[in-house]
């Protein structure tokens, strides 16, 4: 690990080793939920390389059987850490199979789906990994492989129709094993289950709240930036920025430098609504960078997404670069980091275990902005919200005074509105798709539907439709309007607005904004649509 100051010194850690599960980071996310912080790092670590103590340690389930040729393991030397363990799943097995290679097969019946798990009594009382749980609770499994062996040392405290070891513990240590996830929802009591290994077994600390957060994180900042040392970050009006940026404020002041590029796609009054909240009202020290000819001259005759995409991403480093000079000149200081708003699931991304045969993808949630400028100019990057899960984000937001408002905004997209206007981009069209999407998003907001969706916005198709107005026929654009509802963006469903809120929305589109004559509404669920439309 770099300079970083880590959090484990702070807050007692629970370490999640990823055997390769999909559902691996929930298990980080539940014992967050219950303020006992917890970090995942791939099955593959070595503990001598850890430079920190976990409280306790979780296998992941896994794709893989133990008894595969090119299984992952857990490096032995954890077992003997004389902390916690508890096995999920393929993690349950690895414990078993580790003690003896017959332990494991494959199971005759698959088992997915939900299962009644029945605690065992010893003299009255469950094991404490169940203790305020129900004796009787549902499950969910999801294995083909099972044990066919109790481990030498254990007892079973657990069973199920299926599974006679569905939960297993060392007699004298404490070392558990379960077959069941209980970090999905469909295990209704698992983040108990989770809370009792965390805190009643491994005895870690609840202390994991975005209040204690924020001062171990601008001390981190100061020892880090020192007392000199200048920063510079771009900001878009979002919310990873817009936290980040005041973070680093309140840790270093006016050292930290926040950007912002009109780019000429930007929604309406974009711009003067940032300035207004980062600088006036949160008090950050902004420069806004008003390149909205240059880019819109860049964007002349191309119609091709990807090459916009491109063509924005390297205009954009050259901006930011060239007001980096800028800053470094009247500061006469040399600016030495560059923050990024990296949040942990990019993290989570970037370490997840994918198995031998698959190479581990790096990261770069701003499109190589960081690269270039860590090569060209030697910066360093600082990323103060890569601990961090979304809505402990917006949590710390809000502990930080900024507006449910700001904290709540839909994710909008680095390239703006030049994604929502399909093809060639001109300054017309952008006006056309900014006042339509002003119109949508202020009637979400008037209808109080705003915070019930993930994300809503208009595009423009410039396709000539045909329309009759005012007795002429007119050849004009299509406004296509999409809203969704989603939990984690990967996947999504059209929002159910009424045919009369639609009907409301479209009259206005086209008797505000000229040049559109139709509006449409698109119902396409993701997958197989994505989000944006181009
Ligand atoms: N691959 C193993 C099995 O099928 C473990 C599955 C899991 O961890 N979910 O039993």
């Amino acid at each position: 690990m770099s300079t970083e100051v880590i959090p484990h010194n702070t807050f007692d850690t629970i370490l999640v080793l990823d055997n390769g599960s999909q559902y691996t980071h929930l298990i980080t996310r539940r014992l967050r939920e219950i303020n006992v912080y917890s970090e995942m790092l791939p099955c593959t670590q070595k503990l001598a390389d850890l430079t920190w103590k976990p409280k306790g340690v979780i296998l992941s389930g896994g794709p893989y059987s133990v008894y595969e040729k090119d299984a992952p393991h857990i490096d032995p030397a954890f077992f003997e850490l004389g902390v916690p363990i508890l096995g999920i799943c393929y993690g349950l097995q690895e414990i078993a199979h580790r003690l003896h290679a017959d332990n494991v097969v494959a199971g005759t019946a698959r088992e997915y789906g939900h299962a009644d798990l029945q605690a065992t009594r010893f003299g009255g009382h469950v094991d404490k990994l169940f203790e305020g749980l129900e004796d009787a609770m549902t499950v969910w499994m999801s294995h083909g492989d099972k044990l066919c062996n109790l481990p030498e040392g254990f007892h079973t405290i657990g069973t199920t129709k299926n599974s006679e070891y569905a939960a297993i513990a060392h007699k004298t240590e404490p070392v558990y094993g379960i077959q069941f996830h209980p970090e999905v929802t469909h295990t209704p009591q698992g983040g108990q289950l989770l809370k009792n290994f965390a805190v009643g077994i491994c005895g870690a600390s609840q202390n994991w709240t975005m209040s204690e957060f924020i001062g171990q994180e601008i001390k981190r900042i100061r020892d880090l930036v020192g007392p000199q040392g200048q920063v510079l970050g771009a900001v878009s009006g979002g919310v990873d920025s817009t936290v980040a940026a005041k973070l680093m404020t309140e840790a270093i002041g006016d050292r930290f430098h926040a950007v912002l590029v009109d780019n000429g796609c930007m929604r309406l009054n974009e711009c003067a609504l940032v300035k207004k909240v980062l600088q006036d009202q949160l008090g950050i020290n902004l420069t806004v960078v008003d390149a909205s000819e240059e880019f819109l001259a860049g964007l002349k005759g191309e119609s091709d997404p990807e090459k916009k995409r491109k063509f924005i991403g390297g205009k954009f480093i050259d901006v930011f670069e060239a007001e980096a000079k800028k800053i470094e000149a009247q500061n006469n200081g040399k600016v030495e980091f560059f923050l990024q708003g990296t949040l942990y699931p990019d993290v989570i991304e970037s370490i997840s275990f994918k198995g031998p045969s698959q190479t581990i993808k790096t990261h770069h949630n701003v499109g190589g902005i960081a690269e270039r400028l860590m090569a060209g100019h030697g910066l360093k990057l600082i990323e103060p919200l890569r601990e961090l899960f979304k809505d402990e984000v917006r949590e710390l937001g809000r502990q930080m005074n900024i507006s449910a408002e700001l904290v709540g905004r839909h994710p909008f997209p680095g390239p703006g509105l030049a994604i929502r206007v399909l093809g060639e981009v001109t300054k017309e069209k952008v006006e056309m798709a900014r006042k339509a999407d002003n119109i949508f998003i202020s009637m979400i907001r008037e209808a109080g539907l705003y915070d019930d969706i993930g994300q809503a916005y208009a595009a423009l198709d410039p396709s000539r439709a045909v329309g009759v107005m005012g007795d002429k026929r007119v050849y004009a654009n299509i406004i296509l309007l999409r809203a969704i509802s989603t939990r984690d963006f990967m996947t999504a469903t059209p929002y159910p607005f009424s045919y009369e809120f639609l009907t409301k929305v479209s009259t206005r589109i086209v008797n505000e904004v000229d040049g559109v004559c139709r509006v449409c509404y698109d119902f396409t669920s993701k997958p197989p649509g994505t989000i944006e439309m181009e």
